[in-house]
């Protein structure tokens, strides 16, 4: 019979035999020495391992089987995994279901329903995370879907590149820029620092009056406010966006 194993709050593999729970204490000889988890309260239960079978066990708890335990762990592994991998269900859905129909003494060893929510939308912004969160602007790597709009049109208009130290992005879409294109005499920048993503020191917005609006047309995430990023910035939108504009002031 293969071994089962459930997880420590940490993620360790913890033996589950005879209704008892064993953390791992060493390997040696290819054989895997195992303590119940009540070592601390002086339970001198053990087992032996070797490969897939359990060799021995020393079956001298001083407590009985701890199957309301074992049950409540595969409870929350349940939460867990679906809290991954079960989008459409909110965490009192998930904590609902996989919880309906135990035990009150496995109710009694579970995490309040407040814990078992608060772990799931835990797990889900994790799992939710695109990437790790970069520290430096070189380490910015923006792949699809982050460079498309939510209706799939290519929004990342320029990237001035990774291991630029001074990492500009300019976000629009073609539409965006025929308006642009069509209203240029009636361009209006606005730069705001509270709103810039972590890393980058503004975002400034190209506006232009549409019908009586002023509608943001383009986002370009800049690392400070010098005169040189500015430049940079105009000098990429009039050669590379808008090449018919830059050769008019030729
Ligand atoms: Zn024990």
């Amino acid at each position: 019979m293969p071994l089962e194993f459930t997880k420590s709050t940490k993620g360790k593999d913890q033996l589950v035999h005879d209704g008892f729970i064993f953390n791992k204490d060493y390997a040696k000889s290819g054989k895997t020495y195992w303590k119940c988890v009540n070592y601390i309260d002086r339970c001198k239960g053990r087992a032996h391992t070797d490969g897939e079978r359990v060799i021995h066990h020393s079956d001298n708890h001083n407590h009985v089987p701890q199957a309301a335990l074992i049950d409540s762990k595969k409870v929350m592994a349940k939460i867990k995994e679906k809290a991954a991998t079960n989008i459409e269900m909110t965490p009192q859905q998930i904590v609902a279901t996989e919880t309906a129909g135990t035990s009150q003494a496995t109710v009694g060893v579970l995490p309040s329903v407040t814990a078992m929510k608060k772990t799931t939308q835990r797990i889900r912004r994790a799992a939710e995370a695109p990437f790790a969160r970069p520290t430096s602007l070189t380490e910015l790597d923006i792949q699809p879907p982050y460079t498309m709009t939510s209706s799939n049109q290519s929004f990342l208009l320029w990237d001035s590149g990774a291991g630029d130290r001074n990492r500009i992005l300019v976000f629009s879409t073609e539409r965006n820029l025929e308006l642009l294109a069509s209203r240029n005499s009636h361009w209006m920048a606005d730069g705001t620092f509270k709103t810039a993503p972590p890393l980058f020191a503004q975002l400034l917005t190209i506006h232009a009056i549409i019908f009586n609006t002023v509608i943001p047309l383009v986002y370009a995430l800049l690392p400070n406010k010098t005169k040189d990023t500015y430049k940079r910035l105009i000098e990429q939108q009039s050669t590379q966006t808008f090449p018919q504009a830059s050769k008019r002031y030729d």
